[in-house]
């Protein structure tokens, strides 16, 4: 089936269950084969894929993220849930085109920075390119700011996407899905960002498409359900996934036996350092899945008022 039309059954799922997707990055074969075997333990869909934003600019200029991005095609057709495979945040139109290539059922590039006109032109491309390959696109108006203190310096204020401005850019573009900045914060552990719900609610009733909020590890738990009822419908979550998986690196590669690297091909036990990894990022993975991909507006309107 197309990537298009996968989607939006997955969409129209997960709304009736009052629902979110969880699109839960991976950046290597253990992080991919967490991620998924988090979601067939639980049964529940789940969308995956590298993200380039955050990723060596040389390596994604060479195209090193296509065997990766083979990796997540090959695992996503062979897992007994749905899977989505996803190209995040391509900086170039021809990464894009790479991703379609490797078989990308979803395709978004960063486009925050622009103007609101190029942006419209910048995703128009993106749109047509998907279309040859039956793939969705996410477009992205307004820019989540980045919690990473490296990265902050350089950047301005968060730039909030403007309700009028979604409901042209998604009528000029196209677009399957829009990205949205509503108080989200990129890299940002902890669950400490202010959410503006209101500004959701707003955009969903204006843009018309299902909105997607990228900066996950930033958002207090407690919000994801009114976020769903105000509109919601894909939730990106990285940094507290790499946090988790780098953390067990670090803790079991001191551990006595963590040099017996012969033995632990497919062994996927301790003390090999990567399956510690994994299993820890299964746990994490799992977390998530829960609080986005679960029942979670049981009580819609109870919820909704508290907030
Ligand atoms: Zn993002």
């Amino acid at each position: 089936m197309e990537g298009r039309s996968r989607l939006s059954n997955l969409i129209v799922q997960a709304r009736l269950n009052g629902r979110a997707l969880a699109h839960l990055e991976c950046w290597n074969l253990e992080s991919l084969e967490a991620i998924i075997g988090a979601s067939n333990r639980l049964g529940l869909p789940v969308i995956t894929g590298p993200g380039l934003s955050f990723a060596d600019p040389q390596w994604v200029a060479d195209g090193g993220f296509a065997p990766l991005l083979a990796a997540c095609r090959r695992a996503a057709d062979r897992s007994a849930t749905p899977v989505l495979v996803v190209l995040n945040e391509a900086n170039r139109l021809e990464e894009v085109r790479l991703g379609l290539e490797g078989g990308a059922d979803l395709v978004m590039m960063t486009t925050a920075d622009l103007s609101l006109e190029e942006n419209i032109e910048r995703t128009r491309e993106v749109v047509g390119l998907a279309r040859d390959y039956g793939a969705a696109v996410e477009g992205e108006l307004g820019g989540p700011e980045t919690g990473a203190p490296e990265r902050r310096e350089k950047e301005a204020a968060p730039n909030f996407t403007d309700p009028e401005q979604a409901r042209l850019f998604v009528s000029a573009t196209g677009v399957n899905l829009l990205a949205v900045s509503v108080g989200n914060v990129h890299t940002h552990l902890g669950g400490r960002a202010a959410i503006k719900l209101g500004r959701a609610e707003q955009l969903a009733e204006a843009a018309q498409v299902p909105l997607v909020l990228h900066g996950g590890s930033g958002v207090p738990p407690e919000t994801i359900p009114a976020l769903i009822a105000a509109g919601i419908v894909k939730i990106n979550v990285g940094a507290a996934l790499r946090s988790r998986f780098w953390g067990a690196i670090r803790r079991t590669a001191r551990q006595p036996g963590a040099h017996r690297s012969y033995i632990w091909l497919g062994r996927m036990s301790p003390p090999d350092p990567l399956a510690e990894a994994r299993l820890a990022l299964e746990q994490e993975a799992e977390r998530w899945l829960k609080l986005i991909a679960r029942n979670q507006i049981a009580n819609r309107h109870e919820i909704h008022n508290q907030y």
